[in-house]
């Protein structure tokens, strides 16, 4: 099973296209853009806890047989800032 690659940022909606390289995601690939993931979360994923790593790139030749998911996923609250420890 390939990573799905969700299009957007669940906290913000912005676009992550599959070569972005401000994409981060958690073990669950609840996906958040950096500026969400560092500033918003911490860099912890508001739904399972886990910690959010940048999401590798998927070249463009393997999109075609892995094409990116267009399904995307959005908290309709938004995230809720985590405050510093
Ligand atoms: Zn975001
Ligand atoms: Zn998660």
């Amino acid at each position: 099973m390939a990573l799905e690659l969700r299009p957007n940022c669940e906290c913000c909606d912005r676009d992550l296209p599959p070569d972005s390289l401000d994409a981060m995601m958690c073990s669950f690939e609840c996906t958040y853009c950096r500026d969400c993931a560092t500033t918003v979360l911490k860099g912890m994923c508001p739904n399972c806890g886990g910690e959010l790593v940048r999401r590798p790139v998927r070249r463009a030749a393997k999109l075609v047989n892995n094409p990116a998911s267009t399904k995307r996923v959005l908290k309709a609250e938004g995230c809720a800032p985590v405050k510093a420890a």
